[in-house]
């Protein structure tokens, strides 16, 4: 049954790809140069902190971030699947996870500086006649970020981008990139990944111009989620997407992590269509030597859903809201980029991941886990 199901969703892929304009979305590369295979393991990765990787092989490890082999696959796999992308968009975290003085301060200034023209980290870019990239340097707002405590418009961001989003309002259709996203985490209860008063703004601003922006793509969850903007009234506006790791890195505490995931999009400029996700199956990969990618699953296949604007996600979400939904139960695992199927998500589980999709300001959140009773 997997296999037939996996020819029909290949099938599909083959008609798919030759109707679209395509770009590929990869994210949280976190390499790890001391990654290597060793007796002791713990010392395999520097980025397990000490304690020992659970089932190291070539292409990593669950308690490590990414070997360099494991991002050469996933370029190589990119490479050989030939999408003739129009364009890739790469939303960071490029180090891997170790204390600070690890890492070098003269190393990532010099790296700035070869991006000479994303220096301020924020930039808009014409794709194409009628498709511009804002990218956000939403780094400014993350909550650990000392140096912005206090301050009402990080490096004038909010400023300049809304003038950039204005000017384009009669022009461009807007996709929108960054590497922290907004709303809240789907995996912790009333945390927002950005400070929340810069939360409310984004959100804010994002409802004033979901005319334009026809879509947002994210990263640093390491996990694959959606959102849904909804406007004052609750009518959906916007599409939101958060796309899962390369590196498979977790905390020994943690029961989830992530299989190394890439995605493609296909897209209209002005209805963006339809979604494609390619994820490694690490534990196979190691057994086996060698790396297989694989389509992981096609969004509006998977989920039977028109196409992923903004009121088909409604649609699905509110799917996701019923109780044992076998939707919501395949949007776990493709969160988890299919890690483990046995894990299951319930309860308050369940309950925060529903709210995060639905709800991403302060009021209509906590609304929702007041209605769940929590
Ligand atoms: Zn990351
Ligand atoms: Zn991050």
């Amino acid at each position: 049954f997997l296999l037939l199901s996996q020819i029909c969703i290949y099938l599909q892929w083959s008609i798919l790809r030759a109707c679209c304009s395509k770009f590929w979305h990869i994210s949280d590369l976190h390499l790890d140069p001391t990654y290597h295979i060793t007796e002791d393991h713990s010392k395999v990765c520097f980025s397990s902190k000490g304690i020992p990787a659970l089932d190291p092989g070539v292409f990593g490890d669950f308690l490590c971030d990414s070997p360099y082999r494991l991002i050469l696959s996933a370029f190589s796999y990119m490479k050989q699947a030939d999408l003739q992308p129009e364009f890739i968009i790469w939303t960071g975290d490029s180090p891997p996870h170790v204390p600070k003085e690890e890492l070098s301060t003269d190393v990532v200034i010099d790296v700035i500086a070869n991006m000479t023209h994303t220096i301020r980290g924020f930039y808009s870019l014409v794709i194409k006649p009628g498709l511009r990239l804002v990218s956000l340097n939403t780094n400014l707002y993350y909550s650990p970020n000392q140096v912005t405590v206090n301050m009402t418009d990080p490096a004038g961001q909010f400023q300049q981008k809304l003038e950039k989003v204005k000017r384009t309002r009669c022009t461009d259709h807007v996709y929108v990139i960054a590497h922290v996203p907004i709303g809240y985490l789907p995996y912790a209860i009333n945390t927002t990944a950005v400070r929340e008063s810069y939360n409310e703004q984004l959100v804010k601003i994002f409802r004033n111009y979901s005319d334009v922006v026809q879509g947002q793509f994210y990263g640093h969850t390491h996990r694959d989620s959606i959102m849904v903007l909804l406007d004052q009234q609750g009518k959906p506006v916007n599409s939101i997407f958060v796309t899962p790791a390369v590196t498979p890195i977790k905390s020994l505490l943690e029961p989830y992590s992530n299989n190394p995931g890439v995605r493609a999009y296909l897209y209209h400029p002005e209805n963006y269509g339809l979604l494609v996700s390619f994820y490694l199956n690490l534990t196979e990969a190691n057994l086996e030597q060698k790396s297989d990618w694989k389509l992981e699953y096609i969004m509006t296949e998977a989920f039977d859903i028109d196409d992923i604007q903004p009121h088909s996600l409604h649609e699905l979400a509110l799917r996701f809201e019923q109780p044992q939904s076998k939707d919501f139960d395949k949007y776990f695992n493709h969160f988890m980029v299919s890690y483990n199927f046995s894990l299951t998500c319930e309860g308050l589980c369940k309950t925060i991941q529903v709210c995060a999709v639905h709800f991403l300001d302060q009021e209509t959140y906590s609304q929702c886990i007041a209605k769940a009773g929590i």
